[in-house]
């Protein structure tokens, strides 16, 4: 993975919903199959450290632009190892965005324990959530042998210091993604928004699905032919079964 130091001429962003957020990093080393950023040529392999981004904030925000709630990551995870603990661009924008008194949230899917860092800080923010990204492969792997999973034990930390926690298992994996064993390790006060998968063929995230299931269940190849472009009936059963239970729910969160 190749480190490269950035400048940026704008901190805040868009998306076609009108919601505004940030990425202190451009790329992501969690390496999930079904990445939708994968489409983007020159987001692989690479991590862009946007060294002048919290000044670029600072100014934004000091000339009047006020948005009425920020995101911290999304084409990035502002927590990656190796980057936020060397560079702390996720940190200085924290505490910018407190300064200006900004609701804050904050998608990671906590692969590591390098948010509880920030915790003293991040309870300080005004209307304050982290969204916890749990489908990331080398997490669910870890459930899978019965070994407690970073990102759930990081999640339940985050909640348990008083911060409003969401989780997202995003995609649904059928036959890999357990809701039970997730349900029943995570803190019962986070909630678990779920969404299919959604595969399109002649697509690199249908290339590195197929990569993926030969090569971590190919026990499941057969079953991937079909519900990896057509999850939905799958996907249905499952929230089926969940209908009594209140911490299951579908996308979109809220915002
Ligand atoms: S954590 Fe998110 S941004 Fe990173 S590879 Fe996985 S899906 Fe993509």
């Amino acid at each position: 993975m190749r480190i490269i130091e950035t400048r940026v001429n704008q901190a805040i962003e868009y998306t076609p919903e009108q919601e505004a957020y940030i990425n202190p990093y451009y790329g992501c080393t969690a390496g999930c199959p079904f990445c939708y950023w994968l489409s983007f040529g020159g987001w692989e392999n690479k991590i862009e450290v946007r060294q002048n981004i919290p000044q670029v904030l600072e100014e934004t925000l000091r000339n009047g632009l006020k948005p009425d709630r920020l995101f911290i990551g999304s084409y990035c995870d502002p927590y990656m190892e190796g980057i936020e603990d060397v560079y702390g661009i996720t940190r200085e924008c924290l505490e910018i965005i407190r300064s200006h008194d900004l609701p804050l949230t904050v998608v990671s899917s906590i692969r590591n324990r390098l948010i509880l860092r920030d915790v003293p800080l991040l309870k300080k923010m005004r209307g304050l959530r982290v969204v916890a990204e749990l489908c990331r492969p080398d997490q669910i792997a870890l459930l899978k042998k019965g070994v407690p999973s970073t990102n759930i034990e990081v999640a339940n930390e985050l909640s348990a210091a008083g911060i409003e926690v969401w989780a997202t298992l995003a995609p649904y994996l059928p036959g890999i993604t357990n809701p039970d064993m997730i349900l029943r390790n995570l803190d019962g006060r986070i909630p678990l928004y779920m969404d299919p998968l959604d595969i399109q063929k002649g697509t690199i995230q249908e290339e590195r699905m197929i990569r993926f299931i030969a090569s971590d269940y190919p026990e499941l190849a057969q079953c991937y032919e079909s519900c990896m472009y057509d999850s939905r009936p799958a996907f249905e059963e499952m929230m089926a079964e969940y209908k009594e239970n209140n911490r299951i729910k579908c996308f979109p969160i809220p915002q």
